[in-house]
């Protein structure tokens, strides 16, 4: 009997029936990876259950969670309530697909932006690593931190708001306002720290901890003429655990704490003499450590001492201070 050779018997490439699935690329693997199974609509895009279904505070479905492989990769859930672990997780994803060489379009793929990308992320893996630390080696309560102000800081109204404007240089253009305070009607907002202390306490609720440029009447960023303090703050930590990274800056990062402000509400401030650093990588580190980033924008308003609460919280303190440290 004669032996069939492999040649003749073996189907030719074009002629063997495409049954078979076809083959995950390597993205797709690396989503699979980290959220299980894939129905993959295209190459780029599928459907999945959300790997956070236990944060949901509604009814689950398999297909509620969505994978983008373009663009910037990501996983998006239709819940709400397990937003912030998704978006860990895609930055986890983002992390995976470089490390098997894949770039992606956004943001560009130059080797420059890449690098930069996977600096961030060390920073972000880094910060993320060292929040318990912190939390334990920094340890500092709200009581012993007001105990630990260089100086006793008034407890009236007048006082007060007095001791704040040493935070600005006389002819500093500072403003007061209430959020909106904004625009040509609101010229008055806009005064010298040496015209304010004509008042007798403060006759809003807030300020900004950037000085503006004489003249202009916007609260916004382009009219900032200097960024002299980086308020920290937190609406996620409790008010213990925002001084245990008020004191990580002051004492780890040698950031220079001029003041604390008792918003009267959940939140304390932290008002930092505006650090030379480079802010990129300082804002994903304190985001990383449960701070809240938009108050890296210069033209942020946030609440001035002396005062209380316009929405029926309490008074709105100032509960350290540090003239060593006044950025002027
Ligand atoms: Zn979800």
């Amino acid at each position: 009997m004669k032996q069939p050779t492999g040649d003749l018997e073996l189907p030719h490439e074009e002629s063997r029936p495409s049954t078979a699935e076809p083959r995950k690329t390597k993205g797709q693997v690396v989503a699979e990876r980290l959220v299980g199974e894939v129905g993959w609509e295209t190459e780029t895009v599928g459907l999945c259950s959300c790997p956070f279904q236990d944060f949901h505070t509604h009814v689950s479905g398999r297909k509620d969670c969505r994978v983008h492989l373009d663009g910037a990769p990501n996983f998006h859930c239709v819940h709400e309530s397990c937003k912030e672990h998704l978006a860990a997780l895609s930055q986890e994803f983002r992390t995976q697909l470089l490390e098997v060489g894949l770039g992606f379009t956004c943001p560009e793929t130059s080797l420059q932006s890449r690098q930069a990308y996977r600096r961030q992320e060390q920073s972000r893996q880094r910060a993320r690593k060292s929040a318990p630390l912190i939390q334990r080696d920094y340890a500092w309560t709200l009581q012993k931190l007001k105990l630990d102000s260089p100086v006793d800081v008034p407890g009236a109204p007048t006082g007060q708001y007095q001791r704040f404007l040493d935070l600005f240089a006389e002819d500093d253009i500072v403003w007061i306002g209430e959020r909106y305070s904004s625009g040509i009607r609101h010229l008055g907002s806009f005064r010298t720290a040496s015209d304010w202390r004509a008042f007798e306490a403060s006759i809003a609720n807030y300020t900004c901890p950037s000085t503006f440029i004489p003249g202009e009447y916007r609260r916004s960023n382009d009219c900032v003429k200097q960024r002299r303090y980086l308020v920290v703050e937190s609406d996620k930590l409790s008010r213990d655990e925002t001084c245990a990274v008020f004191r990580w800056l002051k004492e780890a990062c040698d950031w220079g704490l001029a003041a604390v402000v008792d918003t009267g509400g959940k939140s304390l401030h932290g008002w930092f003499r505006s650090p030379d650093e480079d802010l990129e990588e300082a804002k994903i580190v304190l985001g990383e450590l449960g701070c809240d980033t938009k108050m890296f924008t210069p033209s942020q308003p946030v609440r001035i001492p002396g005062i209380m609460r316009e929405d029926g919280g309490g008074m709105q303190k100032l509960i350290y201070f540090d003239p060593a440290e006044v950025n002027v």
